[in-house]
């Protein structure tokens, strides 16, 4: 069976990549911060066959290495880094904390996951590693300015994903990096253009497609491509 991993898989994009991914007949490893609280999450496992919930807080680094540890025998054909924060922040209006935790959760966890499940994934069938990005991480789209704190932490994250395609490359694992559109979730709020379900199914047709000699693209939900 093909399997996939999703961060922040209790709500929002991540809760419909599980269920688009469990329809599909896929295994899912849906990793959310805490079980308790996945409410419908833990309802849509009880329904399905082929979702299990495991509990990952992206941002605490021994938690990602003991879930390693103990999915040290899965393979993972798709790895989806989809947990995210985002943060206001506008001149004379930046919390500097703010700062560092997204760039924690939002940069440097999705390398940490990676770093950490490389076994998992090279050991796998499709070999591939998604991180869901957004267009204001790029810096060619930067037209406006503000949203320091969350643009940089997808900048970063943009060349984090950029160097693991070439690392990676020569072990077979192709990479993509996301843009899941304007969503209607608690972080798009009501007035995105498009609901979890259009972009969902947008993204799972990218990933679909993506191979290992496409490895390495910026594209959003529709597989429009992004100047980085
Ligand atoms: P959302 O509705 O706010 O959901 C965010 C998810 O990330 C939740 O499941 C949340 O879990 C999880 N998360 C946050 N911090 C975490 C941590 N430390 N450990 C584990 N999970 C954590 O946001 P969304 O719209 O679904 O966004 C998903 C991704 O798409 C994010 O990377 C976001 O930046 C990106 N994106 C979204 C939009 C949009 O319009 N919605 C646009 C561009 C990019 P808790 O419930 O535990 O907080």
């Amino acid at each position: 069976m093909t399997t996939v991993l999703v961060t922040g898989a209790n709500r929002g994009l991540g809760y419909e990549f599980v269920k688009q991914y469990s329809e599909n007949g896929f295994s899912v490893l849906a990793c959310c911060r805490n079980i308790n609280e996945a409410k419908e999450l833990k309802e849509l496992a009880g329904i399905s066959n082929n979702i299990n919930i495991y509990e990952l807080d992206v941002s605490n680094i021994k938690k990602i290495k003991s879930l390693s540890q103990q999915l040290q025998n899965e393979k993972i054909d798709v790895l989806i880094n989809n947990a995210g924060i985002y943060r206001s922040s506008n001149v004379g209006n930046v919390d500097y904390d703010q700062w560092m935790e997204s760039f924690k959760i939002n940069t440097i966890a999705p390398y940490q996951i990676v770093e950490n499940f490389l076994n998992q994934i090279t050991h796998s069938d499709l070999k591939k590693v998604v991180s869901i990005t957004s267009k204001m991480g790029s810096i060619d789209d930067n037209t406006s300015g503000g949203s320091y704190i969350y643009r940089s932490s997808k900048t970063a994250l943009n060349s984090m994903m950029r160097s693991l395609t070439h690392d990676l490359k020569n072990q077979g694992v192709a990479t993509l990096t996301l843009h899941p559109g304007w969503v209607r979730t608690d972080m798009g709020g009501p007035g995105g253009w498009i609901d979890s379900f259009e972009s969902v199914k947008g993204m799972i047709k990218q990933i679909d497609k993506l191979t290992i000699d496409d490895s390495g693209k910026y594209l959003d939900y529709a597989g429009k491509s992004i100047n980085w």
